[in-house]
């Protein structure tokens, strides 16, 4: 990193500050302080994976890019990191007028404004998919752990 100087450092532009949602006065609108998070993915609930060939849908899901797969209170959820082609670069919708219904449904009441993405489990890869199911399908004789010694004879 190159090395400033303390008067080019106080000259530079901080960044916006982004409020809380219980720090808006009545005339602000959240959607203002955002970068339109909601408006650049979608999700949608997906069978729970019980068969190794259920865990190799998965897999193929996660050899699309863009696609992630997420756990989250025992649901499974296929996650697209997909822009809406109507967003706009000043992060507005271009379609107010006429968009989805799914879109006018959404408030800003329980949206992810603040959201962290983090779930219970996240698989952004085939490989991560493959550990988990091999994790869980592994036969018992293929496990990790030594065998259990044999008991010592007990000393008279
Ligand atoms: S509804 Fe929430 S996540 Fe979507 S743009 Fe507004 S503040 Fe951001
Ligand atoms: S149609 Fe508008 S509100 Fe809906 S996802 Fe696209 S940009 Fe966002």
């Amino acid at each position: 990193m190159a090395l400033q100087d303390e008067s080019s450092m106080s000259k530079k532009k901080l960044p916006p500050v982004r409020p809380q949602r219980d720090q808006l006065s009545p005339d602000q609108v959240l959607c203002d302080f955002c970068t339109a998070k909601c408006c650049r993915y979608f999700a949608l609930p997906i069978e729970t994976p019980k068969t190794v060939s259920d865990f190799e849908f998965i897999r193929w899901y996660l050899l699309h890019e863009g696609a992630t797969v997420f756990l989250e209170e025992d649901v499974w959820y296929l996650l697209v990191h997909a822009v809406c082609k109507h967003l706009g670069e000043d992060n507005r919708c271009g379609i107010y007028d006429t968009r989805p219904q799914i879109c006018r449904d959404y408030t800003t009441d329980e949206c992810e404004y603040e959201e962290n993405w983090t779930y219970d489990q996240y698989f952004e890869t085939a490989e991560q998919i493959d550990e988990f199911a091999e994790a869980i399908f592994q036969p018992r004789s293929d496990s990790i752990r030594s065998r259990k010694p044999p008991l010592l004879p007990v000393v008279a």
